[in-house]
């Protein structure tokens, strides 16, 4: 066996960086065995055995460096870091067995009782309770801010802060947030900024590179993106990650599956391919509803008519996979078009290669006060629709039969 280095793998992926992105994609960081497989191999084991009582006590007192226990790392878990490192541009990130594991990860492992979190109101719904439920239970005060309002953030940021947690643009509402922007007053209040960037996908936005500190994604959405399994990741500085966010994970077990770790590997070789579709056939649907009869509010980062059109537009590289709209005639209306269509499932799942589509107020969104649902946007006639791979005329036919329904 080849000596393990660099968390006991092999590979060296400094000249990696240097790959286009669908090089990075498809072969970053893939450290083969001693068998030369072509796919990555999966590692289905929970420990690891040492040659000696004394290799065991060195690993222990980390003077060596290996796998200890899949707990703590795993070769195919690695790999799959490894590799979102070099699609991100990061210093290091953690996989997680969720996003919500990530999300609670990154925000749980650096903030303390006494400290100060300010947060975009518009967040998919298990961060809100996060946020404004969990941690202060542990004496952590949250803030929130209307993301699109910059007044709001001037004005919560003017007081020391500890950490910033956004997401942009936001579920379901697709509202857009400034992240340079906010970066910039975040850091001068002395937190760390959070970016929860599932929506955007590794692929169309950056925002370590707009002053972000930290992302989180949730890999159970684009990154698998065939409805299969679970997984998240926390990307940022080597310091962050391996003091913080490293003993945090060691230490509660939120660790991802090796066997999920592969199959999101193999999602991240298609990554680039299925994201430039389901953005093609998002625009495409948003152009087509844009003449549908029936829609109050039509919500898509690409159309000229979003609200922060500009904004998406010098912050993203395309429009995402997710349309939201609002049809007239409420929670009835919505749920007949729902229950009329043949091809989109109703699921609250996004962004998935099978187009779904959900009621956010009654599912994803239920949680929250009609005040809270009202702040956001998210109306009894709210829909949100995430749009698969599927051939693009069919989904439009199958929305056209719906309504008429
Ligand atoms: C789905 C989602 C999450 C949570 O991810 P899970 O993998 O389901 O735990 C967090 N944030 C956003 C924006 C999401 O869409």
């Amino acid at each position: 066996m080849p000596e393990r280095k660099d968390d006991a793998m092999t590979t060296n992926t400094e000249d990696q960086r240097k790959w286009g992105l669908q090089t990075r994609l498809v072969r970053g960081a893939t450290d083969r065995s001693e068998f030369d497989e072509t796919s990555e191999a999966i590692y289905l084991t929970s420990g690891y055995v040492y040659d000696s009582a004394e290799e065991a006590e060195q690993a222990f007192k980390q003077t060596i460096d290996r796998f200890v226990y899949s707990r703590f790392g795993n070769p195919t878990v690695r790999m799959f870091e490894k590799r979102l490192i070099l699609i991100e541009g990061a210093e290091e990130c953690r996989a997680m067995a969720t996003g919500m594991a990530a999300v609670y990860a990154a925000l749980a492992a650096h903030l303390s009782a006494g400290d100060r979190l300010v947060a975009s109101r518009a967040i998919f719904g298990s961060c809100q309770y996060i946020c404004a439920d969990l941690l202060p239970r542990f004496g952590i005060k949250t803030e929130f801010v209307d993301g699109s309002d910059m007044n709001q953030w001037k004005a919560a940021l003017a007081t020391p802060a500890q950490a910033v947690f956004l997401e942009s643009p936001s579920n379901p509402g697709l509202e857009m947030i400034d992240i340079k922007a906010v970066c910039e007053l975040a850091h001068k209040a002395g937190a760390l900024v959070v970016v929860d960037n599932v929506f955007a996908t590794p692929l169309l936005q950056k925002p370590l590179q707009m002053g972000a500190d930290v992302v989180v994604y949730s890999a159970t959405k684009h990154i698998d993106g065939q409805g299969r399994c679970l997984g998240g990741a926390v990307l940022g500085s080597k310091q962050f990650i391996t003091e913080k966010v490293t003993p945090f994970m060691r230490h509660t077990g939120p660790s991802l599956s090796p066997f999920n770790a592969w199959v999101l590997l193999k999602g991240l070789e298609t990554l680039d391919l299925r994201v430039q579709r389901h953005c093609e056939n998002a625009l495409t649907i948003a152009k087509a509803l844009e003449k549908q009869k029936g829609i109050t509010r039509l919500l898509y980062p690409w159309l000229a008519s979003h609200p922060q059109h500009t904004l998406a537009k010098a912050q993203m590289s395309a429009g995402g996979s997710v349309i939201s709209f609002e049809v007239q005639g409420g929670k009835e209306r919505a749920f007949r078009i729902l229950n009329a269509l043949k091809i989109i499932d109703i699921s609250n799942n996004l962004g998935d290669a099978k187009s779904l589509i959900c009621h956010p107020a009654t599912t994803t969104h239920q949680r929250l006060t009609p005040e809270q649902r009202a702040h956001v946007g998210i109306t009894e006639g709210f829909i949100r629709l995430s749009v698969g791979l599927e051939d693009v005329n069919d989904l439009i036919a199958d929305l056209s039969q719906a309504f008429a329904a």
